[in-house]
């Protein structure tokens, strides 16, 4: 698994939506984050979500708690504006501390290895077919590769039988 963290912050309002904002943010200093809207129609609040991996992770665990809150709410400040101060609650999950994670929400796969090794990842061997999210050719580690996996992999077994 990769390393990752998440870190949600939120409001009463999308505040930043009135100022036509999406709220997807690349964040590219020290502390680099991907941030996006993570607000659902169904909740009372707003939520604005951040990953941080890699190298700057080491950054932010170098950090405190109160430092880690202020570095963030300054990213979101310098983004979308004063309002991001009005905070109701902030959120931390660190993925690399949970035992039954192992680091992250998906495997870490560097550049090149997919298009090289990647069909040995759905080869069947033998009878066994394989159809776990890593075996999708599209959206590999995430819930959308597991059902695309699990489609091709029912085809198959069905095509066998037929
Ligand atoms: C912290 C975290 C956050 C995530 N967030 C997102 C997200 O926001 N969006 C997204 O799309 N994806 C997310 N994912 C990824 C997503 O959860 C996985 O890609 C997906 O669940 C994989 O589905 P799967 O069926 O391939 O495998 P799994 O869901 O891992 O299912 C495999 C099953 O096999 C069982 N098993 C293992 N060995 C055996 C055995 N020997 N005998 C019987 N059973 C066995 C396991 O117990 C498990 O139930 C996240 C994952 C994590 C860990």
């Amino acid at each position: 698994m990769g390393r990752l963290a998440k870190i949600q912050v939120r409001y009463d309002e999308p505040f930043w939506q009135e100022r036509g904002l999406s709220g997807a943010v690349f964040e590219c200093g020290d502390l680099a984050f991907w941030l996006f809207d993570g607000s659902k129609p169904t909740d009372s609040l707003a939520t604005i979500v951040g990953f941080i991996g890699g190298k700057h992770l080491d950054v932010w665990h170098s950090l405190s708690s109160d430092e880690r809150e202020k570095r963030f709410i300054e990213i979101l400040v310098n983004n979308f504006g004063q309002k991001s101060r009005e905070v109701r609650y902030v959120h931390e999950t660190d993925w690399t501390v949970q035992p039954w994670t192992g680091g992250a929400p998906v495997t870490f796969m560097p550049t090149g290895l997919l298009s090289s090794a990647g069909s040995a990842l759905r080869e069947p061997a033998g009878r066994i077919h394989f159809a776990g999210t890593e075996a999708a050719p599209m959206w590999s580690g995430y819930i959308e590769g597991a059902l695309r996996a699990g489609k091709i992999a029912a085809a198959d077994v069905l095509g066998r039988l037929v």
